[in-house]
């Protein structure tokens, strides 16, 4: 694609980066084949392609975005099934990465807008203001009915009896069980673990059982990708330079072999981090925080699982790829393959290269794509007859459990129950 930027606006590293991108895309349409978005709405404007073009536009222009090209942009999913599907590697994700944070600066949203998106990046990010506006969403559940799509679509996100708390904060250290192999860092996370801290103890069983002595370092929290995606750069970078610093701080000390993280979304974006602090003086330990992170699957792969415990119950797994995983990691084999080896028969969807609409906050700022998106995935899940189903990323957990009487678990709580450990509260009744 040929962009026609001035010498200054080149000047800017960023402007220069999304440059190169916009100039690998050959405008073969190959992406619109794949894309959730152009399969809901059939309009080009929201296929990549389409996209591509705004925001060549937008950034050319440097004129403030306007109403149209923020009104595509925000329907963008940021699943990237668009980036497997490109035989010309354009890099998707920076560019609309960069575009949201364009929009973030020059866009001044609707007041109601304005005000959901400062709520969502002022709760998500932190456990002990999320844990309080779920205890609210209890109270407000019966005035459902009168409230607008998108707090309607909270309230039903949100579960119905508020599990404990962790007890993860201020940094712990859980032993390996018979000789260490492995010495990791879980990245504790931050809505995940207030809608169902099951799965962090899960991780940390598993995980202890094969070897690895878990860390969960004081100072790391949210991953910053809810405000990364919001184009909200100050916060989603202050979130990030926290956990690379008390990353390093460990790795640095008693040493670390590995970042360990069980949530996909955060996956892509801590994996991400060398990218984000590109230029910046953080960019060196950004680097190395990056090339130590792994997929739980991931690790669990190299680590090796044990033989599953007998007299478990033959079940079949539907898995559903979180795209964070299939496509923002481009890890698809590896949770399958840890699934079988743990006694599940595994069965896949006929679409599972698509999204489910979970997309970290996307459910709740665009309700209605994301409700038929999950229609489809819960549909295709079960024309597969699954016992249950399984994801690697909290949000499609949720996504898609609210969506069907199937009973939706974390990839690491079956790894755990096979392997000893107990069986996943979801499948108790
Ligand atoms: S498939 Fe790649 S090269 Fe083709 S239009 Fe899409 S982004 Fe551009
Ligand atoms: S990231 Fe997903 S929703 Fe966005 S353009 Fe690419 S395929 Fe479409």
């Amino acid at each position: 694609m040929q962009t026609n930027f001035s010498p200054e606006q080149l000047a800017d590293p960023a402007t220069a980066r999304s440059n190169r991108i916009l100039r690998t895309c050959v405008h073969c349409g190959f992406c619109t084949a794949t894309c959730p978005t152009y399969q809901v709405l059939g309009d080009e404007l929201d296929s990549p392609r389409g996209r591509i073009y705004l925001m060549k536009d937008m950034l050319e222009s440097g004129r403030p975005a306007d109403a149209k090209t923020v009104k595509h942009i925000d329907r963008c999913l940021s699943c990237l099934a668009c980036m497997t599907t490109c035989p010309s590697g354009v890099h998707y994700m920076h560019l609309v990465d960069h575009a949201r944070a364009y929009i973030e600066r020059t866009y001044r949203r609707p007041p109601a807008e304005r005000a959901l998106r400062a709520t969502l990046a002022a709760v998500l990010p932190y456990p002990a203001r999320f844990r309080l506006a779920l205890r609210g969403a209890a109270l407000g559940r019966p005035f459902a009915g009168l409230m607008p799509a998108q707090l309607k679509a909270m309230l039903a996100m949100a579960p119905k009896a508020l599990p404990p708390s962790d007890g993860l904060d201020g940094g712990r250290v859980f032993p390996a069980e018979g000789p260490r192999v492995r010495r990791v860092a879980l990245l504790a996370g931050c809505a995940q673990r207030v809608l169902d801290p099951g799965i962090n103890a899960a991780t940390i069983r598993l995980l202890t059982r094969h070897g690895c002595e878990v860390v969960v370092a004081a100072g790391a929290g949210c991953c910053g990708a809810l405000t990364h995606h919001m184009g909200k750069e100050r916060e989603s970078h202050a979130s990030a330079a926290a956990n690379i610093r008390a990353w390093i701080a460990e790795a640095d000390g008693q040493g670390l072999d590995a970042i360990v993280i069980n949530t996909s979304g955060c996956g892509t974006t801590v994996k991400d981090y060398g990218w984000m602090f590109a230029g910046d003086p953080l960019e060196p330990q950004a680097q190395r925080i990056s090339a130590m992170t792994r997929d739980l699957s991931e690790l669990m792969s190299e680590v090796g699982l044990r033989e599953p415990v007998a007299g478990l119950p033959k079940l079949t797994v539907g898995y559903h790829a979180a795209c964070s995983l299939q496509h923002g990691q481009q890890i698809r084999i590896e949770p399958k393959a840890l699934l079988a080896a743990a006694g599940f028969a595994v069965v896949e969807p006929r679409d599972s290269h698509l999204c489910c609409g979970s997309a970290g906050t996307y459910n709740l700022m665009q309700p209605e794509i994301a409700t038929e998106l999950r229609k489809r995935k819960v549909a295709t899940l079960e024309e597969k007859r699954p016992d249950l189903i399984a994801a690697g990323n909290i949000g499609c957990i949720v996504q898609i459990g609210s969506g069907t009487a199937l009973p939706a678990v974390h990839t690491a709580e079956l790894l755990d129950w096979a392997t000893g450990g107990p069986k996943p509260p979801a499948l108790a009744a």
